[in-house]
């Protein structure tokens, strides 16, 4: 063992940012505290974003499929929802997993301290206990992993339980009449379909002129016909004025050319416009760590801060606000700790968003490539031609490689379709392995898969996909 076994880390904040680099740290024989409020690790992640949005979306997939069987002659009738059975599932399934982390913890003597944690000096943090006192704990690293919270804009904010954030409407106390989602970014849309699943006529406002803001617009145009439909209406270029607590529900006034209708009652409106770092941790202005204009955390390419004894990964630290791509800065902050030479460079992170159908695209985008002017070849696939989408009868789909026309190396990849969550981690590869568009192509996938649209992608770039024909002109 190398002498990183004698040094103390603290990780703050255990969600997967924090117990990814403890748990590795405590792989490397270092010797380290987890300091979380919660009862386990797992963070926003476990708790209240990653996993219970998607439990409840693997319902709502369930009342999709079995609403569209009656197309194949098959007939359920309508479902008959249980909420509360529903709850206790979706809290199940976290209860599990966060259970699972703390043994994992315990197995690896991770040290976890229940509580808050604010700084005395560059190295000494104050605990304050979930179940009562306070201590004071020294180390030789820190690093800090807080996470973001629902960012709150005034105009949205009352002290109603008919208005929520994401977290509230996780929680799922009931699936009232009517629904306004305010903003249409990927954790509305999400919760927007679970809400629309399960019976709720769901509303989505957006001030700009497309749903998932920044996401190249062809991968969106299926989901749009297809939430279209499940959404009760879609506001586009539309802002919320006011909105009053009228006690049988929320009056909603919206702003925009668009708007037909300026004035709206809502059982419950969720307000979903973004989210905010947790940079503001007690005690931070007595080290040398320095917070950017955007509320980050400023690190370099190790994770380090201005203050060579504090790192920070995950949300706090900057965007995209992903859970693996907080987990992987963990593992790069305590692999620098310990010495070794890394830097967190990665050509692609995956980004999804898991409505029906899913969105995902990694790498380079054509919009990013449209801004850097910079010289791309696009091939697209469209799942029309794929058989097992139209076994699936779900043939909306689309893949689309982005290549660097000289040389043919794959740069992007973006997939909307059922399954495209799934399907992006071979994109990943292929850009981080430096992948041609022969490679890719060459590459036998299995058949009748969705991944074949990825190979058959490839082919279009040569002009030779076996499931289009193209006229030479
Ligand atoms: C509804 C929703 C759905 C999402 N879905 C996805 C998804 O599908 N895929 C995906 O990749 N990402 C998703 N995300 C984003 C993902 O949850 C975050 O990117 C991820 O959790 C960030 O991890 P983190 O380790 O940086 O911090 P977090 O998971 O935010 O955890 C930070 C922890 O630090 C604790 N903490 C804060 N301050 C202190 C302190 N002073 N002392 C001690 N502890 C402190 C917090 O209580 C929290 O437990 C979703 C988010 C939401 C809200």
């Amino acid at each position: 063992m190398t002498e990183t076994s004698n040094l103390r880390i603290a990780v703050v904040g255990a969600g997967p940012g924090g117990y990814a680099a403890a748990f590795l740290a405590a792989d490397l024989g270092m010797k380290v505290a987890l300091i979380d409020p919660e009862l386990n690790p797992g963070g926003v992640c476990l708790y209240r974003g990653c996993i219970p949005s998607k439990a409840l979306l693997h319902v709502a997939k369930l009342i999709g499929e079995s609403q569209q069987a009656k197309d194949w002659g098959v007939e359920f009738g309508e479902p008959k929802i249980d909420v509360s059975r529903l709850r206790a599932w979706k809290e199940d399934v976290v209860k599990k997993l966060t259970g699972g982390l703390g043994v994992l913890s315990k197995q690896r003597k991770v040290q976890y301290v229940q509580g808050r944690a604010a700084f005395e000096n560059s190295t000494t943090l104050r605990v304050t206990k979930t179940n009562g006192g306070e201590e004071n704990l020294s180390f030789d690293r820190i690093i800090l992993a807080t996470g973001s919270g629902p960012a709150i804009i005034p105009v949205l904010k009352l002290d109603t339980l008919r208005v929520m954030d994401s977290t509230v409407a996780l929680d799922l106390a009931e699936v009232p009449k009517t629904l306004l989602v305010i903003g249409g970014g990927y954790i509305g849309l999400e919760l927007g379909t679970v809400y629309a699943a399960l019976g709720c006529k769901v509303s989505v406002v957006e001030m700009l002129p497309g749903l998932l803001p920044g996401t190249d617009r062809d991968l969106v145009l299926p989901l749009n016909k297809r939430i279209g439909k499940l959404f009760d209406s879609i506001l586009l270029n539309t802002t919320v004025a006011s909105m009053k607590d009228e006690g049988s529900g929320i009056r909603v006034t919206f702003h925009g050319p668009e708007v037909k209708e300026h004035e709206k009652v809502f059982d419950k409106v969720l307000v979903s416009v973004g989210r905010k770092p947790n940079s503001e941790i007690p005690g931070l202005e007595k080290t040398q760590v320095r917070v950017g204009s955007r509320r980050f955390i400023q690190v370099n390419k190790q994770l380090q801060t201005d203050d060579p004894a504090i790192y920070a990964i995950g949300d706090v630290a900057g965007e995209p606000l992903l859970a693996h791509k907080a987990s992987h800065e963990g593992r790069t902050a305590v692999e620098a700790i310990a010495g070794h030479k890394v830097a967190f460079e990665p050509n692609a992170i995956p980004a999804v968003v898991f409505t029906d159908p899913e969105i995902a695209w990694c790498g380079l985008t054509e919009i990013e490539a449209q801004q850097q002017n910079r010289e791309i070849k696009v091939a697209k696939f469209p799942w029309a031609a794929s058989g097992r989408a139209m076994t699936l009868d779900r043939t909306e789909g689309m893949t689309k490689l982005i290549f660097d026309p000289q040389s043919e190396r794959v740069l992007g990849v973006g997939i909307v379709g059922t399954g495209a969550g799934e399907l992006i981690a071979e994109g990943v590869l292929a850009i981080e392995m430096g992948a041609l568009a022969k490679d890719v192509a060459l590459t036998i996938h299995p058949h009748p898969t969705l991944s074949e649209t990825v190979m058959e992608s490839a082919e279009v770039f040569f002009g030779t996909s076996t499931d289009i024909y193209r006229p030479k002109r």
